[in-house]
């Protein structure tokens, strides 16, 4: 099929309007980062399942590669094309529903936002476990496909825990359906999960259903200053113990809080800056009550040198902006980025040790992150371009020599791939191959991400 044959079909298939070409790609061709760029063929906007399943198979029959886009926030490359590829943005797949109190679930398509999606779940007094800074942009396709983690992770799990059903085109143009939603149903090998996380390479997912679970009335939010690392591993464990319906707990530091504060992003929440700062939330009946938890946890725990808590919305707005604004502020500086993640024991020594890993690439990291799931955004800022690969490899060394994992939510993509060893055993990645090559043997969908070349 020449590529004339290609565009002819893709436009009776969707319509000439939601064929994208020249000018037109900007903004979908380019990834978030501005790390990966490619010169797609075209960009193809279904507007159904069925658009969907005629799309991949006009790519499958040209033999053109193809990429799935929802929000194109992923922060590994593996949105943005190649050259020749055809991406099939999702985000005309975009009906939200009304959340069904009977089984607990949301259904949405997979084009829809993840704020959309949120919002839907809360005009009925439900939430949405998963909850990420990209709310705006990010697709629940998105959020699926990555198994995007966020800020909610150690209340309601990923999104791997939060995905009840979805219904996905495979590369043969077929489409599977799990959408029924019943929380017991083990007909089976299970679908969803192993597309779930997949990040593009083993199917298009097109819709998607979501637990939902009823809005706790009270949330109370502490904002800590610490010594240090060590400090806020300790305020972290009694947070654990102590404090009931604990929903999230954020670290940053003090580098990144002055960065967010030049950019006029926040206000400096103390006087006096501090090495290391922790946000936490936690979620129950009354406000009084979580406030004093909150306030009891921070008093036992040494090297606390000030801390904010608060319970009205307006307020705990306040004290997340300064760990919410860190991915935009960062951007513009080109930090060499790294989601990972240590377990909690051993990130103290983690993040001393990253100091002088980052110094002998000739940059400074910036973290702040996840604390509660030991899950740090590593920026190294300053790193010549020449020397970039080595700071990747000796960081993520670094993360699996303390029995880390080297990406903890953003995936692999294309930016990791190559370090997969450092994650998996070579019969995981060996069975990872398989399955690949099982379910789409052409190499149609998103080929160069997640997987290695041989
Ligand atoms: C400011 C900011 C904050 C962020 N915070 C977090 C965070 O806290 N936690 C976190 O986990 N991530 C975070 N991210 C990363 C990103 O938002 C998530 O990975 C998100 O899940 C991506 O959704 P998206 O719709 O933008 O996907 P895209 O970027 O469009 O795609 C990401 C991957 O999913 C695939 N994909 C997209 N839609 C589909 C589909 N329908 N079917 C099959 N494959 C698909 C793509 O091919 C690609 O591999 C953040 C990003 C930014 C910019």
């Amino acid at each position: 099929v020449s590529a004339a044959g290609l565009l002819a079909r893709l436009r009776a298939a969707v319509g000439d309007a939601h064929v994208l070409r020249g000018g037109l790609v900007a903004g979908y061709d380019t990834d978030w980062t501005g790390r990966w760029q490619g010169r797609p063929v075209a960009v193809v906007r279904p507007g159904s399942t069925n658009e969907v399943r005629e799309v991949v198979l006009a790519c499958a029959a040209a033999g053109v590669p193809l990429v799935p886009q929802g929000g194109n926030t992923g922060l590994v490359g593996a949105a943005a094309p190649a050259d020749g590829e055809v991406v099939l943005s999702t985000r005309r797949l975009d009906a939200v529903g009304v959340p069904d109190p009977g089984t607990g679930t949301l259904e949405a398509g997979a084009g829809a936002t993840l704020q959309r999606v949120q919002d839907a779940a809360r005009a009925a007094e439900f939430e949405v476990g998963v909850d990420l800074a990209s709310r705006g942009s990010a697709t629940v396709g998105g959020v699926v496909a990555t198994n995007a983690g966020g800020a909610r992770v150690l209340r309601a799990g990923t999104t791997r825990q939060q995905v009840l059903g979805l219904e996905a085109v495979l590369a043969d143009g077929s489409i599977v359906t799990r959408m029924s939603g019943l929380p017991k149903d083990n007909v089976g090998y299970d679908l969803v999960q192993l597309l779930t996380g997949s990040e593009g390479t083993l199917a298009v997912i097109t819709r998607v259903l979501l637990q939902v679970t009823p809005r706790p009335p009270a949330r109370a939010t502490a904002l800590v200053a610490l010594d240090g690392v060590p400090a806020a591993v300790e305020l972290l464990i009694t947070l654990r113990a102590g404090v009931a319906g604990l929903d999230a707990v954020e670290f940053l530091t003090a580098d990144g809080l002055e960065l967010v504060v030049a950019a006029g992003r926040a206000r400096a929440p103390f006087a006096e800056p501090a090495p290391v700062l922790v946000l936490a939330e936690a979620v129950g009946l009354d406000a009084d009550t979580l406030v004093e938890a909150l306030a009891e946890a921070v008093a036992s725990v040494s090297g606390v040198r000030d801390a904010a808590v608060a319970a009205s919305d307006a307020d705990r707005a306040r004290l997340w902006e300064v760990r919410e604004a860190h991915t935009e502020v960062l951007a513009p500086l080109r930090p060499v980025k790294l989601d990972v993640a240590v377990p909690v024991p051993a990130l103290a020594a983690f993040v001393a040790e990253l100091s002088g890993v980052a110094a002998a690439g000739g940059g400074h990291p910036v973290l702040f992150g996840h604390l509660a799931e030991g899950n740090v955004h590593v920026n190294v800022l300053g790193v010549p371009p020449e020397r970039e690969l080595d700071v990747t490899d000796a960081v993520l060394r670094l993360v699996a020599a303390h029995g880390g994992s080297i990406s903890a939510e953003h995936g692999i993509g294309r930016a990791k791939r190559e370090w997969l060893h450092l994650g998996r055993s070579a019969a995981d990645i060996a069975a990872m191959r398989r399955v690949k090559a099982a379910l789409d043997p052409a190499g149609l969908l998103s080929p160069g991400r997640v997987l290695p070349d041989v």
